[in-house]
């Protein structure tokens, strides 16, 4: 059976017309099932007729939430009804929450720092199972009674959002639909590790988000060992193709920079990557290396990071040290493995 959540608003107003059905009905559901959360079709001023129709034609399954853990940020482990998991973590931050998404089950970049990429990829995530991490997150909140606000959305959980743009791109539009979560463009990032075909796919079917790109290191041999995709879509070709992208004006790029000791935390790291992004209107998140288990990198000095941001502000680059949440939990950047924390 369709799944409810893989709908955008307008596929919706064309299935409610296919079936000579009042399309004012899609307001009343978007607006029952994603504002209010409520997960059944009984929605009052809605037909019976209507809503036999849509119980028989659409699941509305969000997925299950089978573990979560951690006091602040929290992780939540998301069964789909494959049997398949991911993680999504709940970050607070003054008053409001972040979710960070997944956006496949594993992932297929292998990047060497990375405990995801050490679980290989198992499937992409459709599109209802992306917005579902939300909706049971929200509906998590709610039974909390937690009034707090989900303000934004960034997929830098389990998998390479690019490699899956079609479905990441429908959740995305399905987020941004003011009859529904309405979740403003500058709250949604999709933070990627520099997957070529996913940005030309951006290109043609432009999709009006921020984009983060995991910059890391400006010298090739060592961005290669660190993200094999490096070999195949050279940063430099990224980094062109960037700046092609229709990012609307005074829109910054996000680059997120990893910082692992005695291997890219030098002053010269720092200068090339400053001349390298200068004119790409450019914010930089600086990402202290998070340990994992059997991990080979360390994470550097605090001295080494804050002499790496001095650097880059220089160059009048906006530079953020990424205070790490949820390590206590392997919840933080790059320790999410369902896998080996959930071995079945
Ligand atoms: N595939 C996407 C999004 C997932 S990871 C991407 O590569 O951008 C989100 C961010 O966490 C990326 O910048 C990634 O490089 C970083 N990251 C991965 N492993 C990490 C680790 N062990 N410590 C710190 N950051 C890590």
């Amino acid at each position: 059976m369709e799944n409810f959540f893989s709908l955008t608003y307008s596929d919706l107003l064309c299935r409610l017309k296919d079936q000579d059905f009042n399309t004012r009905g899609a307001s009343l559901l978007y607006n029952y099932l994603y504002k209010k959360g409520q997960l059944n079709f009984e929605i009052p001023n809605l037909s019976k007729q209507t809503q036999t129709w849509l119980k028989e034609s659409f699941s509305l399954d969000v997925g299950k939430i089978t573990k979560v853990s951690g006091e602040e940020t929290r992780k939540f482990l998301i069964q789909f009804s494959d049997g398949l998991q991911v993680e999504s973590v709940l970050i607070p931050f003054q008053g409001k929450y972040t979710i960070c998404l997944s956006s496949q089950v594993g992932c297929a970049m292998k990047c060497s720092f990375c405990y995801t990429g050490t679980q290989g990829l198992k499937r992409s995530l459709k599109t209802h199972e992306i917005v579902g991490q939300v909706l049971a997150i929200k509906e998590w909140l709610n039974e909390l009674e937690e009034k707090a606000k989900i303000s934004n959305l960034v997929f830098m959980g389990q998998g390479e959002p690019l490699h899956n743009f079609g479905a990441v791109k429908k959740a995305c539009e399905i987020f941004l639909d003011q009859h529904g979560l309405s979740f403003g463009r500058e709250k949604i990032t999709i933070s990627t590790a520099g997957y070529l075909p996913g940005l030309q796919e951006w290109l043609v079917d432009p999709l009006s988000v921020n984009l983060a790109l995991s910059f890391h290191c400006p010298v090739d041999e060592i961005r290669d060992e660190l993200i094999p995709l490096n070999r195949p879509y050279p940063l430099r070709q990224v980094l062109s193709l960037i700046k092609e992208l229709p990012l609307e004006k005074k829109r910054f790029v996000t680059f997120e920079i990893l910082l692992i000791k005695n291997l890219n935390d030098s002053i010269e790291m720092a200068q090339k990557s400053a001349e390298l992004i200068k004119d790409l209107c450019p914010l930089v998140n600086l990402i202290p290396f998070n340990p994992f288990p059997g991990s080979p990198y360390q994470r550097p000095g605090d001295e080494a990071i804050t002499t790496f941001q001095e650097v880059m502000e220089s160059y009048g680059i906006p530079t953020m040290i990424r205070k790490t949440k949820g390590d206590e939990v392997l919840a933080a950047c790059g320790q999410l493995n369902s896998k080996v924390a959930n071995p079945s």
